[in-house]
């Protein structure tokens, strides 16, 4: 037990908040999560994502052995490789995960995961510390040990720790760091899904049986499709979507000063894709007609500013509230996660009055500075590159590619 008493306030109930909140409450202490949604029904955000294995050992980590395996038993097929292809489906380069013949390590997998799902386990066993319909807007410190949280209904909440974890808009962010930015790229992305049929498949490159792809096209436009095929036992069917059925996703990501989103409807951001597609492959084409104009919608990419340490304090920031990036290497969520494991390790050691407060926070941001702006910086590098824009460059890293690709040791060196 601590020697002080300890309560742990988290602002945001997502992926990171609710990781954290699970990690903590397996540790015994004491937590509560302000959500700003309504209702645990209101999330209905995005489909699938994917999971690295240090996201999958950050899961193991903080949820206690059921819920893991609920994520375990709730997983799509596990990739095996990652594809580069041209916009006529050429192979550039193709990166094996897990061989055919292994099996992925249960507790530190690459994964398939549905959003929802994950986030309907992740809410398992908090109903009496999860408030819904809490949106924060504020902090007072009063000293290093005591903090009020403000929400939008005028109502306060006190702790001994406050933790950021409400995503890229976090209020707390911008009051605690005001300096820590969060700017646009310049690019946008189109996003939508189909359902995985006999039909559908026949559009599918070959290269998605093994797992995602990247199609890199030239003048800056790129485009990611991957499966979601899970076979999920009648135990586990009350935790798929209500639209649950294997699909196919797909994102087109391109320059916004030639693709204007801004309050476009689903149908009409099709037009836009298609529009672009002009000298793909048909079967791209083919896709993005055969997807739910109501799954179509579209976001203006942005990331974070990598900014220097500050003093630890009472106050602190996980996940996209300080390290947004953009998702061109899908592994925001996986950083979040691994923010909640270290934070749980941290906090566990202040519950135990092994560790002093601001000495755990502090531990926990020099390791997530590190890491989490690392993340940042990889995924601004590889958004610039899918949107090289010259002829000159693009056909360089087209070369570069497939010289990797045929170079079997070198590219098992790189990718390692
Ligand atoms: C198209 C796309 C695809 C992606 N694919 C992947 C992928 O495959 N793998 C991967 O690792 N990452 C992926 N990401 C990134 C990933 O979605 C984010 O990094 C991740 O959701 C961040 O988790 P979080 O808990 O920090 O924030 P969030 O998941 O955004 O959660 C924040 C929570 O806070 C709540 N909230 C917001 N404001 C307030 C407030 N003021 N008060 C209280 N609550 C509030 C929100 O309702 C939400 O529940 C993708 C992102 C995009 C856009």
């Amino acid at each position: 037990m601590p020697t002080e008493p300890l309560r742990i306030l988290i602002a945001g109930g997502g992926i990171g908040g609710l990781c954290l909140a699970q990690g903590l409450r397996q540790a015994g202490a004491d937590v509560a999560v302000f959500e700003r949604a309504p209702t645990a029904a209101g999330f209905r955000e995005g489909y699938r994502l994917h999971i690295s294995p240090e996201g999958s050992h950050a899961l193991h980590t903080c949820l206690p052995a059921d819920l893991f395996a609920a994520v375990a038993a709730t997983s799509g097929r596990p990739p095996r490789a990652m594809s580069f292809l041209t916009e006529r489906l050429g192979e550039l380069l193709s990166v094996e995960v897990l061989a055919d013949d292994t099996e992925p390590d249960p507790v530190a997998a690459h994964r398939s995961v549905n959003r929802y799902t994950l986030r309907r386990i992740l809410l398992q066993k908090l109903d009496d510390i999860v408030r819904f319909g809490k949106e924060c807007i504020g902090y007072e410190r009063h000293g290093d040990n005591a903090v009020t949280v403000r929400f939008a209904d005028g109502s306060t909440a006190e702790g001994n720790l406050l933790i950021g974890a409400e995503g890229g808009h976090s209020a707390i962010r911008a009051q605690f760091l005001p300096h820590a930015e969060r700017v646009e790229t310049g690019m946008v992305s189109i996003g939508g899904r189909l359902p995985l049929t006999t039909e559908t498949r026949r559009l599918l490159p070959r290269h998605l049986d093994r797992g995602p792809i990247s199609v890199l096209a030239p003048r800056g436009l790129s485009m990611f499709i991957a499966t979601h095929q899970a076979v999920i036992a009648e135990a586990y069917r009350h935790l798929a979507p209500p639209d649950a059925g294997d699909c196919v996703v797909w994102g087109f990501t391109g320059p916004s000063d030639r693709m204007p989103v801004a309050g476009r409807s689903g149908e009409e951001l099709r037009r836009l894709v298609i529009d672009h597609l002009r000298g793909w492959d048909p079967r791209l084409r083919r896709l993005i007609e055969h997807s739910d104009s109501g799954s179509i919608n579209a976001i203006s990419i942005r990331t974070a500013v990598p900014v220097k340490a500050w003093p630890p304090s009472n106050v602190t920031v996980m996940g996209d509230a300080i390290h947004s990036m953009p998702p061109s290497l899908g592994v925001g969520a996986n950083i979040a996660l691994r923010d909640a494991e270290i934070l749980t390790q941290k906090l566990s050691a202040v519950y135990c009055g092994e560790l002093p407060l601001l000495q755990a926070v502090g531990a926990y941001e020099n390791e997530m500075r590190q890491y989490g702006f690392a993340a940042v910086r990889a995924s601004n590098r590889a958004l610039k590159q899918s949107a090289t824009t010259g002829a000159f460059s693009f056909a360089a890293t087209k070369a570069a590619l497939r010289i990797l690709n045929a170079l079997p040791p070198v590219k098992k060196r790189v990718f390692q």
